[in-house]
């Protein structure tokens, strides 16, 4: 089977009980979660029993034990995560607003994270995977992007494959350099995944269909978009397969991109065809949505399986 590996941030997310606008008074607080969006993508990959594994950092407190041992027992390769000496985990604070909207503080450029890089056990990783999973909201170090070219070289070198989520907040896209590690990550992508109106932050088009041709006459070879609760639509030379998303009650949208991403990989990488793919991948973003917690809805295949049961589809 083939491996796959990401580059990125390892945080834990701690959470407001209640809905509301930001932190300035005292509130009741839950977590701390094992998260981070690459995190989320390589838990899910590995839950599904693919070969992979992660290039990042911890700090040196329980913060770090809890995401390092979580990964672990799931199945994660994590031996190219960093112990950082002195920096703590990184952290994530969020408070859903009554409009569905968030509010974020977050603590990551200078946590443990600022220490991600090609290490000598990251280059035993990066040796060792066929493909390569790109995250947007990594690219917030010069170390990351740096470490993630050469990752990207390497694996492209030996006939590897890489994927790419934009997962781009907006006031990420000021950031020095974003735009043209981004543009980098674009043009060596196979398989590109965005969210939505995501894709137009790529193209000269501004109507979807001309924007996912001009992705594949870039070279793209598929584009699969995320549309929430509308689900999901791959793309490639042969045409447009849509897939509606499952029903369910959304308890909470993070890491649904993250998840969802890593069923659709890992099924493209097993050769699995796109409609078959599509369903196994809203699958678990649904049962993503429908559980508190950033990386608490990842599923397993028995657990995606069981959900098409219900549904009268047969799994996999
Ligand atoms: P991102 O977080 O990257 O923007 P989406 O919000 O589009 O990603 O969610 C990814 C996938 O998760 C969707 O394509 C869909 O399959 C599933 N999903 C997300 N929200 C819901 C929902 N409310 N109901 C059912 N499925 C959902």
């Amino acid at each position: 089977m083939k491996k796959i590996i990401t580059i990125g941030e390892i945080v834990v997310e701690i959470m407001a009980v209640e809905t509301g606008n930001g932190f300035l008074s005292a509130i009741s607080l839950i977590g701390p979660f094992a998260s981070g969006a690459p995190a989320i993508f390589i838990d899910q990959a590995a839950k599904l029993g693919q070969p992979c594994g992660i290039v990042s950092a911890v700090g040196n407190d329980d913060f770090g034990v809890l995401n390092v041992e979580r990964l672990r027992n799931d199945g994660a390769d994590v031996s190219a995560i960093a112990v950082h000496p002195t920096a703590a985990t990184g952290s994530a604070f969020v408070r859903y607003r009554q409009d569905g909207n968030r509010d974020f503080i977050f603590n990551i450029k200078h946590s443990a994270c600022s220490a991600i890089g090609l290490t000598p056990q990251a280059e035993a990783l990066v040796e060792t995977a066929d493909h390569l999973h790109i995250m947007g909201s990594a690219l917030f170090s010069d170390g990351i992007v740096a470490a993630i070219h050469e990752a990207t070289r390497r694996i492209k070198a030996k006939g590897g494959t890489i994927s790419f989520d934009p997962n781009i907040r907006k006031e990420m896209l000021e950031l020095p350099g974003m735009r043209e590690a981004l543009g980098h990550a674009l043009e060596n992508t196979d398989l590109f995944m965005p969210s939505g109106a995501e894709i137009f932050l790529f193209t000269q088009a501004t109507e979807e269909k001309a924007a996912v041709a001009e992705l594949l006459a870039r070279g793209i070879k598929a584009v699969v978009i995320k549309r929430g609760a509308e689900g999901a639509s791959y793309f490639d030379a042969s045409g447009e397969t849509i897939a509606p998303a499952f029903k369910v009650e959304e308890v909470d949208p993070t890491g649904a991109g993250d998840s969802f991403g890593a069923a659709f990989v890992t099924c493209w990488l097993r050769g699995m065809a796109a409609d078959k793919a599509l369903v196994i991948a809203n699958a678990t973003g649904a049962r993503a949505v429908g559980v508190k917690g950033p990386m608490e809805g990842t599923s397993s295949m028995a657990e995606i399986e069981a959900f098409l049961a219900a549904r009268n589809l047969s799994g996999v």
